[in-house]
């Protein structure tokens, strides 16, 4: 019996080994364990680019074999201290998703000073400063899904502002938490390794649902000017922030992505691809230290049986029907 291909793409965040307070909980793995999760990766899978892997999901006679991809959210500096090393001793291809603002640490990551206030004892006073800026009371510890599933760009500005006020200052954030992104040099040298892609994941990291039309627009179209002046003048591939269908993005997401013309676009919701997936919608599993503690080994093993759960094909379907409705005559 023929074996079915697979499909897989992998999401990583940071790969540090510096204990900072703001990645701490938010998916960093050690880089000893990220070059083991690669070694055995390797041994298992064909690892092709992102480019590549779309073009297998999309064309007509499928291959046979086992393909993944390696792609990294929010651009983090663990990717050239650590990450792109571990790849290259292996050859193995990546891509790796820009907070654009967020490039040489300009702008501050809110979602990382979030943390950062929790894991430094403040997650009380945040708390406090959500619950006035939303007029509910929010508990400290709802509050992260809280904010994340009543985003709003205004109240999230006030509240950094309160953060920055309050709770820590600006300069001190900075050299505490310094070095957090990659910086405009390890663009310039990393996207001349062959091996390397770079995409967007938007200009500030927003929960997309929570803007309105011309916000969203413009937190994908700012990224990628930023990518036609700083990697290559050509459409980009897109990672949702968050990426969880329906709750973190909606249609009016991938409409406008659609209609700026970036190449494909991600989740992160998990489960494997099927052949054929849309370009506009390609899963990807998150991996976290929580799913390796069983070891690496078993994890790989285990990914080819990874499914999408039954909540996101139902968001799938309709996603794929208003997709149909707009763009189809
Ligand atoms: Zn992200």
């Amino acid at each position: 019996m023929k074996e079915v291909p697979s499909y897989v793409v992998l999401l990583f965040h940071s790969t540090d080994a510096r204990d900072r307070l703001s990645l701490r909980g938010l998916g960093n793995i050690s880089p000893e364990t990220f070059g083991e999760l690669c070694v055995a990766i390797k041994q298992e899978f064909d690892v092709v680019s992102l480019r590549r892997f779309t073009e297998l999901i999309s064309a007509r006679e499928a291959k046979q074999g086992r393909f993944l991809a390696v792609t990294f959210d929010d651009g983090p500096k663990s990717f050239a201290l650590n990450a792109a090393h571990v790849l290259e001793s292996l050859r193995m291809p990546s891509a790796c998703f820009l907070i654009t603002d967020c490039v040489g640490d300009k702008a501050l990551y809110w979602r990382y000073l979030y943390n950062y206030c929790i894991n430094a004892g403040f997650g009380r006073d945040l708390a406090a400063l959500v619950s006035a800026q939303y007029n509910v009371p929010v508990k400290e510890q709802d509050m992260v899904s809280f904010t994340r599933s009543n985003f709003s760009s205004d109240k999230n500005r006030r509240i950094i502002k309160g953060i920055l006020g309050h709770l820590i200052a600006e300069e001190k954030y900075r050299e505490n938490e310094c070095e957090l992104f990659l910086s405009s040099d390890d663009l310039r040298r990393l996207k001349d390794n062959p091996l390397i892609t770079f995409g967007i994941h938007t200009c500030t990291h927003p929960v997309m649902k929570g803007l309105g039309n011309e916000e969203l627009r413009n937190e994908i179209s700012g990224s990628m000017d930023f990518y036609r002046e700083n990697i290559e003048n050509a459409s980009p591939m897109f990672s949702v922030p968050f990426g969880r269908l329906s709750r973190d993005y909606d249609e009016r997401t991938v409409f406008s992505a659609l209609d700026l013309s970036v190449s494909a676009i991600f989740s992160a919701y998990g489960g494997i691809n099927e052949k054929g997936q849309p370009l506009y919608n390609i899963r990807r599993i998150p991996v976290h230290e929580g799913l390796l503690e069983q070891g690496v080994d078993k994890f790989v093993r285990a990914l080819c049986k990874m499914e999408v759960g039954p909540e996101y094909r139902e968001a799938e379907k309709r996603l794929c029907e208003a997709v149909e409705r707009r763009f189809l005559p």
